[in-house]
């Protein structure tokens, strides 16, 4: 264990237009002119593909959330996700919608393009690397976690403009509760690498912290919010029985 390293409570605000909710990191905005967060629930919205909503009123919350993101963004990129730790470095400037195929996690240095994962329960982890000014967005469910999305998305990060993990920082969003997870002993043995007898409470963002923690992050916070027991803000997969809409989160470099 690093004792230099730094867990920070830090919970996503409510930002914008009731019509688009969103739920933003406002201090990294305002410190590092990053714009991360997530969007919300309220009033319906769901940007679930397989929503029960007609796929044209889903589109059209698609298309008011890259609205409200203007004008500093003028592209978004996302990806059918795979629960496994395949990232892509965006390099070339997009313009309007990119769907990926089989990713889960993207980087960028590119300022205007915001990077997307679509979560319901699943943590969606933020990094930023203040000095060169590279962000990814990768989605760690208890697969992901265990393939190793948190250890890929560093080195990528270190590959693109880090010059190592401690000058990095690593926000652990709006995911599912430790209790409110309770899993199997065989996932919680592929995330934590211990061993108990019968189901456990997981907490995915303490598997993931530890996990950062060792790779020589120095400053990680985590949100507050959980998806399943706020309920009244977020979507949740295991709430709902799968049923549950979904949340995009995203983070980007806004054109100035
Ligand atoms: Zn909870």
């Amino acid at each position: 264990m690093t004792s230099r390293t730094t867990v920070t409570n830090l919970s996503e605000s409510p930002v914008g237009d009731p019509a688009v909710p969103r739920y933003e990191i406002t201090e990294w905005r305002a410190e590092h002119g990053v714009v991360a967060g997530i969007t919300g629930r309220e009033g319906g919205f769901d940007i679930g593909l397989s929503s029960a909503d007609a796929i044209d009123v889903v589109l059209g919350r698609w298309s008011a959330l890259r609205e409200s993101l203007k004008p500093g963004f003028s592209g978004l990129v996302v990806s059918r996700q795979v629960h496994g730790a395949e990232i892509a470095t965006h390099l070339h400037p997009v313009d309007g919608l990119l769907i990926a195929e089989g990713l889960d996690g993207h980087a960028t240095q590119l300022r205007g393009l915001v990077l997307g994962v679509t979560v319901a329960d699943c943590v969606p982890v933020y990094l930023v690397d203040p000095n060169s000014r590279a962000v990814a967005l990768l989605h760690a469910g208890w697969r992901g976690v265990a393939a190793g999305v948190l250890e890929r998305g560093i080195d990528c990060l270190c590959g693109i403009g880090a010059a190592a993990p401690d000058d990095l920082l690593v926000h652990c969003g709006v995911g599912i509760c430790g209790g409110c997870y309770e899993v199997g002993c065989e996932v919680y043995q592929a995330v934590t690498g211990r061993r108990v007898e019968g189901p456990a409470l997981l907490d995915l963002r303490a598997a993931l912290i530890e996990r950062a923690r060792a790779l020589g992050v120095v400053d990680i916070s985590v949100s507050g919010w959980c998806s399943a027991h706020d309920a009244e803000q977020f979507h949740s997969h295991r709430v709902s029985g799968g049923m549950a809409g979904r949340m995009l989160a995203y983070i980007g470099l806004p054109v100035t």
